[in-house]
Formats: C-alpha cells, sequence, structure tokens
C-alpha cells in the first residue's frame, strides 16, 4: 500500500524513491470494479461505455475533458447508506464533495438530507426544492447573512463551530422569533486519515470546539442557556479518506463521555449524535473500502455499547458521507495531446484538463487510476505521469500509472473516481474553462453542469 498519509502542499519535480509504484496490472484493458461506476464496462468494440453510452459518442457530443456521472451508481450507493443506517439513523450528503441541482433531486428522491456549508450551496439546495428541514448548515466562519438565511428558511439545524457562534446564532434566531435547533461540533483529538489515526487530547485545527480543558461541556452549558437556540446534540468529523474504524471509535467514546457529563451536570440527556463523513473510497486497486452496512453495524454498535457503559439512552446517529457517495460514481473523460518519452524516467502524457479540474494530487498527493479507454491494446505497458496543460510542474493529474506503450494523440483517456472534490473544487487558472457534468443513465445523457464558456470569463471581468 503505497498512499501516504495526505501529506500537505504541492509537489516540485520529484524523483520518486524506487518501487513506490506497484506493478502493471496484468492486462491493462481490464477495468477494476472498484475504482469504476457500475454501469461502466469494455465493450466488444473494445471501447468503454457507461450508462449504455460509447465514451467515444460521448466525447463527441459533450466535448474533453468532462466528468461523467453514472447516475444508476449515484442512486445506489445513496439508497445503500440510507438503507444501511434505516429508520434510526439519518444520513446527511455532504454537498461541498459535489453539487448540482440534479444531485439535490437525487438526494431528495433516495430518502438523504444535505449538508451544506455556504449560502451558495444554501441556494443550490433550497433551488431544487430540498426541504429546508433536512438541510444541516456547517462551516466555521458562518457570516451573519448566511446565518440569518437559515434560520429564515427553517433549517433543520446549524451546527456551531466556535463561542462566538454559539452567542451569534442565538442572537439572530432570537431577533426573528424562533428558536433553532443546533448541535455543537467539539474536536476529540481524533485525527484520522487513511489507515492511521492519532488520539491526543489536543487538536491542532480551525474546526469545532475542544473536548480537552472542558471547553466542550462550557460550550453545552451556554448554549443550553440562551433562549434562541435548542440544542439536539453533539457533532464530531475526524478527517477524510479513512478506511480504519479505530478512529471513529475514539471519537464516539468521547462523545458519549460528554453526553454523560452533560446529563450529570445539566440533567439533560441531548438526543443525537452526529459521528461526520470521512469514509475512504477506492482511489487505485490497492484500497479496500468499507461498504455502507458494514459501517453502519460498528458505529451503530460502538454507539450503543458506549451508552450502556454510560447508563444514556442511545441517541439518534447522524452521518455525513461526501465522498463514498458520489466519489466513486463519476470519472474525468480527457484527449491526449502529447505523449512525451523522458529516457529513463516515465513518459509524460499531457491531457486536456489538469489541475483545474482535478487539484487532488498536487493539494493532496492523492492517488489516481487512469485507462485507455477509446480502444483496447496489447502493447507493452510504460509508465506514465499523466499531466495537464497549465503552466505549472506541480500540475499532475495522476502521478503514476500505465498506460499501454502505443498510446498517442487523439486517444482517450478516463481517470476514474473524480466524482468528489474534483468538479467541487475546480478553478479558472490560466483561464480554463470548468468542465460539464454530464449525467449518464439507461442509454441517456443530460448536461447537468454545463461548460463554463469564454463569455461566462468575461461576463465577471467587468473591464
Ligand atoms: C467534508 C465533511 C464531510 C464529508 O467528508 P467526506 O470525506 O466527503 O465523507 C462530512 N462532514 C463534515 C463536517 C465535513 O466537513
Amino acid at each position: 500500500m503505497s498512499r501516504s498519509a495526505h501529506p500537505a502542499g504541492p509537489r516540485h519535480a520529484d524523483v520518486l524513491p524506487e518501487g513506490h509504484y506497484t506493478a502493471p496490472a496484468a492486462d491493462l484493458n481490464v477495468l477494476d470494479p472498484k475504482v469504476w461506476a457500475q454501469t461502466v464496462t469494455r465493450t466488444a468494440s473494445g471501447s468503454v461505455s457507461v450508462g449504455g453510452i460509447d465514451v467515444a459518442t460521448l466525447a463527441e457530443e459533450f466535448g474533453t475533458p468532462a466528468y461523467f456521472v453514472d447516475e444508476t451508481d449515484f442512486r445506489a450507493r445513496a439508497r445503500a447508506w440510507r438503507t444501511a443506517f434505516g429508520h434510526d439513523a439519518d444520513v446527511f450528503y455532504a454537498g461541498k464533495a459535489f453539487l448540482s441541482r440534479a444531485v439535490v433531486r437525487w438526494l431528495d428522491e433516495e430518502g438523504l438530507n444535505l449538508d451544506v456549508c455556504s449560502g451558495g450551496e444554501l441556494t443550490t439546495a433550497l433551488s431544487a426544492g430540498m426541504p429546508a428541514e433536512r438541510i444541516a448548515f456547517h462551516g466555521n466562519n458562518k457570516s451573519v447573512e448566511e446565518i440569518t438565511k437559515a434560520i429564515e428558511v427553517g433549517v433543520g439545524r446549524i451546527v456551531l463551530d466556535s463561542f462566538q457562534e454559539i452567542v451569534r446564532v442565538a442572537h439572530i434566531a432570537q431577533s426573528l422569533g424562533k428558536r433553532q435547533r443546533v448541535q455543537i461540533r467539539v474536536t476529540v483529538g481524533v485525527e484520522a486519515h487513511t489507515h492511521e489515526f492519532i488520539a491526543t487530547a489536543h487538536e491542532d485545527q480551525k474546526f469545532g470546539i475542544a473536548l480537552a480543558d472542558g471547553q466542550a461541556a462550557e460550550a453545552v452549558r451556554r448554549a443550553l442557556t440562551l433562549d434562541g437556540l435548542e440544542l439536539i446534540g453533539i457533532h464530531s468529523h475526524i478527517g477524510s479518506q479513512i478506511f480504519d474504524m479505530a478512529g471513529f471509535e475514539v471519537a464516539a467514546r468521547r462523545v458519549v463521555s460528554l453526553l454523560a457529563q452533560v446529563r450529570d451536570e445539566h440533567g439533560v440527556e441531548l438526543p443525537e449524535i452526529d459521528l461526520g463523513g470521512g469514509l475512504g473510497i477506492a482511489y487505485t486497486s490497492d484500497d479496500d473500502p468499507r461498504e455502507p452496512h458494514e459501517i453502519a453495524k460498528a458505529l451503530g454498535e460502538i454507539v450503543t455499547r458506549e451508552c450502556e457503559a454510560a447508563k444514556l439512552r442511545t441517541p439518534r446517529i447522524s452521518v455525513e458521507p461526501g465522498r463514498a457517495i458520489v466519489g466513486p460514481t463519476a470519472f474525468t473523460l480527457y484527449e491526449v495531446g502529447t505523449v512525451k518519452p523522458l529516457e529513463g524516467l516515465r513518459t509524460y502524457v499531457s491531457v486536456d484538463g489538469g489541475m483545474s479540474d482535478n487539484i487532488r494530487t498536487a493539494l493532496y498527493d492523492a492517488e489516481y487510476s487512469v485507462a485507455l479507454v477509446s480502444r483496447t491494446s496489447d502493447a507493452e505497458p510504460m509508465l506514465v505521469r499523466v499531466v495537464g496543460k497549465h503552466c505549472e510542474s506541480g500540475d499532475i493529474v495522476v502521478k503514476d500509472a500505465f498506460l499501454p506503450s502505443d498510446l498517442a494523440p487523439g486517444d482517450l483517456i478516463a481517470v476514474p473516481a473524480t466524482g468528489a472534490y474534483c468538479r467541487s473544487m475546480a478553478s479558472n487558472y490560466n483561464h480554463a474553462l470548468r468542465p460539464p457534468v454530464v449525467a449518464v443513465r439507461d442509454g441517456e445523457a443530460r448536461v447537468i453542469v454545463r461548460r463554463e464558456t469564454e463569455e461566462d470569463l468575461l461576463r465577471l471581468d467587468v473591464g
């Protein structure tokens, strides 16, 4: 397993240690179902299709680069989470992973709730008809305007992130003549990324209120005294791309002990706990994510056990998967522009997008897979680095992968598992036009977010 644990910072002209990448797959034409969306398959002609439509047809109709979302897969994953958590728990899709009005409708139809963390996400959710009471509002520095709007429209909960925000939200709610349902976000001293987690007393990060030193208990005390607030529970989110449940276990134990403390001090049993998101997905064949029903079972058991030990009624649990729902359902389709072999090193494959449509490789050292999708090939594998067209040597989409050595300009290649944090983090760097998102289902493809145009760029530039 070569994944590095979420290091920060850009990478420049690095030289990989020997053996950093795994050997090529036995047959580069085979698509690993772990990393590709459910309906992606290689057709008899050798090209790849999604939702029954060939990628060449999609490229011709929608252009490249473009993101293609397998709607069948998205709905199936959303439903699997919903079913796994049943009626005693709530699933909030984390909108920041990817949000559009079509996605909001899918979530609504599949019975999921929605997390937003900005006025823009809230507006998108409401404009697609998501009932406000099924929306949770997050963020460490919500503006007065955002808080006011959230309370006015009646969001189901606001997750309070600081002492100042407790007072701010209470004041705004009261001046609107409302009592807002809120949770308090606590930092439990667990930092979890991928296969490791660290349990500490303190966490050095901007979110939430520390359990340590009685800070969170003090926050609860204050929230309980304010008329504008109805405190319904405690919230914890421990990290991202996590495979190991041990971090959630420590977090749940610490949150439950706060609930017990609140009961002892105030005679109040808070009815809800939210354990956040962060569940990992397969970006490469090396990753082995858990199924929603395993996660639901594990979290349910942890919370029940801890509550029994503390003689507390088991609170209603909520979770907030973003990546685990949308991540695996999409791929980015690119056209190869140049193929540049560097003797003794690797071959650089330049595509028509790059860090403007996928910043995760540059930002987090994220790993991705890639495949030739417009045809099959029996040529020998070559070690490649897939790079974009931006004026930046850190503009890497896939750091190390193997593609057939007869790869040529005009071939279509696709990077799977780009549904989360790619379009939502896309930029206009170099005045790139952000790619469209196309939903494909049962032989039909439709644009759900259109491609940006040069007119869009000029519209913002008022001269
Ligand atoms: C980002 C975030 C999530 C979703 O994280 P994923 O890794 O996409 O599952 C859930 N809850 C909160 C509070 C977050 O900030």
